[in-house]
């Protein structure tokens, strides 16, 4: 359908490889985990794009904690954003974003993604509601033998007691996903089909990042820092940057789907079953102040800024939060307006900043549905994806992957026919 692609060497050219401080007075950059120095270049296609206002309201509404959280890195001039290109080197130089004065829009947008209203017209009642859609879904995590290396496994109770792999019931979902989306028209991408991870690197290999990571940060990488660093670049930073490079430059969807289940955490270290159960979805946002000192960091909130992600993303998360609340029928999570804050006043929807609805360029939803160390969950993962309704606490219920599933769906569906019935031409003062 659209033509794919044509961004593509635009989007390669964002992020140049890290290169060593060319002299012993400029520090090395502070970037994230794995990160690339940006090439600020690639904010030039938006320039004159937004307004002071819009990006004045998105940085402080969404995307920061506080105004004080962008001080001395972003300022904001009478008709200008001057944005620091190296927080600890000034000399560096500021990058210079007009804001919009006026003056008609260039044409073209610079986002591979499309809202709503530019994918093709949908005609009413159609049995493939999604036609047209490109949808990236992202099964969290990894499974198989690599569960052990995020920690987001855990066994509890007797030998005969199922272990609980958060990567591998993601991916079961995100399979059922497939199928049904499918059926409803979208073109439907994994970033993983199988319980092996994307990212061609291992914890060895990364030995040389971990401890260069631990000197810029001013820590003394012993042999086990090192180990352990190198642990989570590979299961966290490399694996979900070579997601991100899957879906920018290759899937180049519409939206991303995040698939995740929650846990509650468990003092002591030892798995323990805890209460409510819950769920929430997360929108990208609520970036504190270190992180954004981050250059790479920066840069990539700035460009989900620029492309007015939040706005489709926000408006997506409100929608399916409720359907897929009618499914499980759980009760909302909270944060405590620091590690995550709300934005839209839906106890279900937060802003919070992770790297995989960060470097995946386009409308994100994080989906946290579900406490897998909750006795019911615990129970439900028990029974496996069967067919049918079992009972469940005196309710009958399909299996909790379907149900998952099934809650995503009904919201996506619904969002899409209520987007794009508003734009659909022809159907405009109609029923
Ligand atoms: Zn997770």
């Amino acid at each position: 359908m659209a033509k794919r692609g044509v961004l593509v060497p635009a989007l390669l050219l964002l992020l140049a490889p890290a290169t060593p401080a060319p002299s012993s007075d400029v520090p090395p950059p502070n970037l994230a985990r794995l990160g690339t120095v940006p090439d600020w270049s690639g904010l030039d296609p938006h320039q004159g794009t937004i307004t002071r206002e819009e990006f004045v309201h998105l940085l402080r509404h969404c995307y920061t904690r506080g105004p004080a959280e962008t001080e001395g890195l972003i300022r904001i001039e009478g008709d200008r954003a001057l944005i620091l290109k190296q927080s600890n080197h000034p000399e560096a130089g500021w990058y210079d974003l007009r804001f919009k004065n006026g003056a008609p829009l260039p044409s073209g947008t610079a986002r591979y993604w499309r809202p709503p209203v530019e994918t093709h017209d949908l005609p009413p009642n159609s049995s493939k509601p999604l036609a047209g859609l490109r949808i990236a879904i992202d099964p969290g995590h990894i499974g198989g033998k690599w569960v052990t290396w995020d920690d987001r496994h855990f066994k509890l109770g007797g030998p005969d007691t199922l272990e609980v792999r958060e990567g591998e019931m993601t991916l079961i979902v995100a399979k059922l996903l497939k199928r049904d989306l499918g059926l409803l028209g979208a073109e439907v991408f994994l970033t993983r089909e199988s319980n092996h991870p994307v990212t061609r690197e291992r914890p060895e290999t990364l030995r040389d990042e971990a401890r260069a990571y631990l000197l810029r940060r001013g820590q003394i990488p012993t042999e086990k820092r090192i180990t352990d660093t190198a642990k989570v670049m590979f299961a966290i930073s490399s694996e979900i940057r070579a997601r991100g490079d899957l879906i920018n430059d290759s899937i180049q969807p519409d939206l991303a789907l995040c698939l995740h289940f929650d846990a509650s955490p468990w003092p002591g270290g030892r798995p323990a079953f805890r209460s409510p159960n819950h769920l929430h979805l997360l929108v990208n946002g609520c970036y504190a102040k270190a992180e954004i000192a981050e250059d790479d960091t920066r840069f990539e909130m700035v460009l989900r800024i620029l492309q007015r992600i939040y706005h489709e993303e926000i408006r997506l998360a409100d929608t399916v939060s409720r359907t897929l609340q009618r499914e499980t029928r759980l009760p909302a999570a909270s944060y405590d307006g620091i590690q995550g804050k709300s934005v839209n006043g839906n106890e279900y929807v937060w802003a919070r900043n992770l790297l995989a609805n960060r470097v995946f360029l386009c409308p994100v939803l994080f989906f946290e549905p579900f406490c897998m160390n909750h006795r019911e969950t615990h129970a439900r993962v028990q029974e496996g994806a069967y067919a049918g309704l079992r009972e469940i606490n005196g309710v009958y219920r399909k299996n909790i992957y379907q149900e998952y599933a099934d809650g995503v769906t009904a919201g996506l569906v619904r969002y899409y026919r209520q987007q794009r019935r508003q734009t659909a031409p022809g159907e405009r003062g109609g029923s």
